[in-house]
């Protein structure tokens, strides 16, 4: 009779159940794991740091709609993984997380590396647990998969003891569940739909709002509809770009503040209103704006403004839902109304605000200047990665996304650091089309060794570093005593672009902006990963903020 190991029936039960991606550090005990994962066909790639490997999982399960893997050795390997797990969760992407363990006979004996990973994992799982037999895992793995990606997607943790890695089944009496059917898309009451149709129509000054709920159900064919249907003005949440296309007209992206502070109705369409919408309060919204609500979770409703309708359920059946419906009725928002108006100024006056910036040549350059040669650059099917607190928000608004899930920042969870791991997603999940990451200085360095990875597996990224010598700004120059510089200030000019060389990829180094147009196209025209390293003033900022307390 054959037996078969915990390694190798972990690799079959993922395999089994989609999951096609597995990143991580080997190690004791899990390189077993590691290893049968890629005789069973997933693919591995072997990171530098396991902080940007779980970012990867996350991601690629956002990108893919199964789980990505990441696999961690015991105690601080999955104490660094917990990063990816918490911006999992915060972001709702499906992940999952596999820790090794130390052997449970050495349970509380003070073993290597023995840490109680289960606990520390569950604050940020809708599923932790620890597999107490070779013979189960694929029961475990299967629920871990289900858990990650119905419902609300989120992360999930499982713990793989030494002896349970190494430890032997059977293979006859190892059963594997089949795998586990994409997420139901459930739809709302039919009651509930004609009620939102009802509020919308009753709007003076309607706004939708994309999230990137909306971009993980695959809703853009009929959010694409529903918004050419109806005529509403739109707003895509940071992550939302692209469900629609930003160039559409009816994009209110450039006036994003003035739409959000005078809507009387909203349509939050699988997005939170947290932080990042300025929790849907005054004074950035209107104290008696009404909601409409759709939510794949029922718990979401309400959070900190009322919803007026719920729509709970999946994005695409219940968009779905409210296109067949708009077949029947004959209104669409009024094309030529004082709110588009009012809208079209403000993009107009905040274009006019920035265009000095945009125009100015001088050396070191800012970032508006910076994405004017940026911007066109970008390939037209490329999937964008920003990080860096202005270099993000600022490319945020600069960069335009015009299909979906082609964009991936710091997310929910605000997350500095993020970027290579977000690379490294959509460099294995798109082979084939151009990867972009517009980073910060002080971003970069937080996973930049993520440069060998990118070299090692040929991903042919191109990485723009937007460099002010800081976190938010650097000095024009450090003072001789290190001990005196401002906390955030990191070393003029630093030479990143150089780290990429040292791995095999393409270097540029640009400090006068005159320059930069030939960098881009020489880092596009290299076949490898290439960085190009451009020098900022030293205190390039964003345009001013009406809102100062909150950028
Ligand atoms: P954003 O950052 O774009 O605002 P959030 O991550 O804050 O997006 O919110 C996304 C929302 O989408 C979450 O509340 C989540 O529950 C919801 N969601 C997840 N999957 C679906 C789905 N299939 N259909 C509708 N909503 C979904
Ligand atoms: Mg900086």
């Amino acid at each position: 009779m054959a037996k078969v190991t915990g390694a190798q029936i972990m690799a079959r039960a993922l395999k089994d159940q989609g999951v096609e991606y597995m990143f991580g550090i080997v190690g004791f005990p899990v390189q077993p794991i590691a290893r049968e994962a890629q005789k069973a066909g997933i693919k591995y790639y072997g990171c530098r740091n396991e902080q940007a490997a779980s970012y990867a999982a996350g991601a690629v399960g956002y990108l893919t709609g199964r789980p990505g893997a990441c696999v961690v050795v015991s105690g601080p390997g999955v104490v660094h993984g917990l990063a990816g797990l918490a911006n999992a969760k915060e972001n709702c992407w499906p992940m999952i997380l596999i820790g090794g363990a130390s052997p449970v006979r050495q349970n509380g004996l003070g073993a290597f590396q023995e840490e109680r990973q289960v606990l520390i994992a569950t604050p940020f799982c809708k599923f932790a647990h620890a597999v107490e037999t070779p013979s189960r895992i694929p029961f475990y793995v299967e629920m871990a998969v289900r858990n990650s990606i119905y419902g609300r997607p989120g992360a999930v943790y499982l713990d793989m003891p030494d002896d349970i890695i190494l430890g032997e089944a059977e293979e006859s009496e190892v059963s594997y569940p089949k795998r586990c059917a994409d997420p139901p898309r459930i739809a709302a009451p039919q009651e509930y739909v004609d009620q939102a149709i009802n509020v919308l129509r009753s709007a003076k000054r309607p706004l939708v709002i994309v999230g990137k709920g909306m971009a993980w159900s695959g809703a853009e064919g009929e959010v694409r509809k529903f918004i050419d249907r109806t005529g509403l003005p739109f707003l895509a949440s940071p992550m939302g770009k692209g469900v629609m296309d930003d160039s559409h007209p009816l994009s209110v992206g450039a006036a994003r503040s003035h739409a959000l502070q005078q809507a009387d109705v909203i349509f939050l369409m699988g997005a939170r209103l947290n932080w990042i919408m300025h929790f849907g309060l005054p004074p950035r919204f209107n104290k008696d704006v009404r909601i409409v609500q759709l939510d794949i979770s029922p718990e979401a409703i309400s959070q900190n403004v009322p919803a007026e309708v719920a729509l709970v359920g999946d994005g695409k059946a219940i968009v779905g839902q409210l296109n067949k419906s708009l077949e029947s009725i004959e209104w669409m928002y009024p094309k030529d109304t004082d709110w588009h108006k009012a809208i079209a100024q403000k993009s107009a006056a905040n274009a006019k605000q920035i265009q000095p910036m945009i125009d100015d040549e001088s050396a070191p350059t800012n970032y508006y200047r910076a994405f004017r040669d940026i911007t066109p650059w970008l390939p037209k099917d490329a999937i964008i990665v920003g990080e860096g607190a202005n270099t993000m928000d600022i490319g945020r608004t600069q960069m335009p996304n015009n299909a979906p899930r082609t964009r991936l920042d710091a997310g929910s969870y605000g997350t500095m650091g993020v970027g290579m791991g977000l690379v490294m997603a959509a460099c294995a999940v798109h082979p084939d089309r151009p990867v972009i990451s517009v980073s910060g200085d002080s971003a970069i360095g937080f996973s930049g060794m993520e440069m060998e990875t990118v070299c090692r597996h040929k991903m042919p990224v191109k990485i723009v570093v937007l460099n002010n010598g800081g976190i938010g700004g650097g000095a024009a120059k450090l003072p001789d005593n290190p001990l005196e510089a401002l906390p955030g200030h990191l070393t003029v000019g630093a030479r990143y672009d150089k780290m990429m060389e040292a791995f095999g990829g393409k270097g540029y180094f640009v400090t006068d902006p005159k320059d930069l147009k030939a960098a881009l196209e020489g880092a596009m025209a290299f076949k490898g990963p290439a960085l190009v390293n451009v020098q900022l003033q030293h205190d390039a900022g964003r345009k001013p903020q009406e809102f100062k307390w909150h950028t």
